[in-house]
């Protein structure tokens, strides 16, 4: 860092983050150490003198995007050799020392429990490229204060890691174990945020309600997060359904600031397929579970993610994923094709699904989801919504937007009087399977 500070003053860096939310809050978490070594942000690659990537691993596409910008990136190292580029992330974890082979132009890569190291890295950066992927049983950041983006909403990590290790998934290979934030840091920086004006936070973590600290379980969170003024809404996000506890249901349903929206990752609706992805759970178990949380928590919205084409995937099992959607009737889903990914225990299974068929059971499961969307965006027309204001809706047109309790995205006039951070009460006039469009009641 002193030597590099020799080139640059006042050097600047560039974040470029992938994938997840995870993701999107661990660049805050990297953004605070880079800020607290006198680094300063800008927003522009061509300005920075060191430009971090932080990166996903979860399909194979995530990481193609990445190796794509990289080749990109050696170009303005070519004009500027002095600028300092670094793999952050999952992928960083993932593909180690083989990255540097593929893109010897990388001056550092930097797993996600490596981040309190990176201005050291940097400045060890120099000739060979410094790595450092060592995983930290123990390491949640808790003390670094992540910088939030401005706005209404702000994610919070309450866990890091994954134990469940899904067949088919990376994310405890390259996060490592499972470990929660102490419930003080997170309340600590909730009441931080609150006190900038941020209304709603979404809890953070790949199996965020198996949270547990000492004896604080997620629902206990919740509740304490729920007691910190200002913060009107909390939203959590991914819960695995096996985790869903009685105490998180009932965090939930006698919480008023729990917002009535949750994504419950299901992945299949074929038992033999659950089974062989090891998720812990079968369709009975799932759709017991949905009937229970609908029936606690009215006016449950529910979202969830899809694998097609895992290994073994007969078309009887895709019929019973379209089944399972048909039973449920999500309000949105996430589906994606099956990718083979490397330390695995799918992986060497193989592929028995080639991509022309993945392909096409994607296309199926899309469309089936945007029509159920939108039958069941349509029937709230002519209902009244509380919409926390986000500000200008993306397409213009003199519009706000902002979300419903169920995470709708509600799009509604301006009015001089209302601004980003105030709730509003909507009417919806018309909806498709993405947006309600809204009127203003007097
Ligand atoms: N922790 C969450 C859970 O258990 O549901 C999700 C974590 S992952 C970042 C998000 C989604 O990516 C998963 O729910 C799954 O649908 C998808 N995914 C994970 N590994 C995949 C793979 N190898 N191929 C295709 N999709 C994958
Ligand atoms: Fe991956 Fe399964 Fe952990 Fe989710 S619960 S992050 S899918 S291993």
């Amino acid at each position: 860092m002193e030597a590099f500070a020799e080139i640059a003053p006042q050097p600047r860096v560039y974040i470029e983050t992938y994938g997840c939310q995870m993701n999107v809050a661990d660049s805050q978490t990297v953004r605070a150490v880079m800020r607290q070594a006198g680094f300063r942000s800008t927003e522009q690659a061509e300005d920075a003198d060191v430009i971090l990537l932080n990166t996903c691993a979860i399909r194979e596409h995530a990481e193609e995007r990445v190796l794509k910008r990289l080749s990109e990136l050696a170009g303005l190292k070519r004009r500027r050799p002095e600028v300092r580029l670094g793999l952050l992330g999952c992928m960083a974890q993932h593909n180690r020392a083989s990255i540097v082979e593929k893109a010897p132009w990388l001056d550092l890569v930097a797993g996600p429990d490596s981040y309190r190291r990176l201005p050291e890295l940097i400045g060890r950066a120099g000739f060979d490229s410094a790595v450092d992927v060592a995983l930290d049983r123990a390491e949640t950041y808790a003390d670094i204060a992540p910088e939030h983006q401005e706005g209404v909403r702000a994610y919070v990590t309450a866990m890091r890691g994954c134990d469940k290790f899904c067949a088919f998934c990376v994310v405890p290979y390259v996060r490592g174990r499972e470990r929660s934030v102490p419930a003080d840091a997170v309340i600590r920086e909730v009441t931080a945020l609150a006190a900038r004006g941020v209304k709603e936070v979404v809890l953070l973590g790949q199996t965020v309600n198996a949270y547990r600290f000492g004896e604080i379980d997620f629902g206990g969170l919740i509740r304490m997060v729920a007691a910190v003024g200002g913060i009107e809404r909390i939203r959590f996000t991914s819960p695995h359904p096996g985790d869903m506890s009685e105490s998180v249901i009932e965090a939930m349903a006698t919480e008023p600031k729990v917002q009535p929206y949750l994504h419950l990752p299901v992945q299949s609706g074929s038992n033999r397929i659950l089974a062989a992805m090891d998720r812990g759970y079968t369709v009975e178990h799932y759709l017991d579970l949905v009937s229970r949380l609908r029936k606690t928590i009215p006016g449950l919205a529910l979202s969830t993610d899809i694998i097609v084409g895992f290994h073994g995937e007969e078309e009887s099992d895709f019929d019973s994923t379209l089944a399972l959607m048909k039973a449920v009737r999500y309000d949105s889903a996430f589906s994606f094709k099956y990718s083979l990914r490397a330390h695995t225990r799918a992986f060497k299974l193989g592929d028995t699904v080639n991509e022309v068929e993945k392909g096409r059971r994607i296309a199926e499961v899309i469309a089936l989801q945007e029509q159920i969307s939108a039958e069941r965006n349509r029937a709230l027309v002519g209902a009244k919504f509380e919409v926390l204001v986000e500000g200008p809706a993306r397409r213009g047109n003199g519009m706000l937007s902002g979300k419903t309790p169920q995470f709708k995205t509600a799009i509604f006039p301006v009015r001089p009087e209302i601004a980003a951070g105030d709730t509003i009460a909507v009417r919806v006039e018309s909806a498709t399977g993405h947006s309600l469009t809204c009127s203003l009641p007097l």
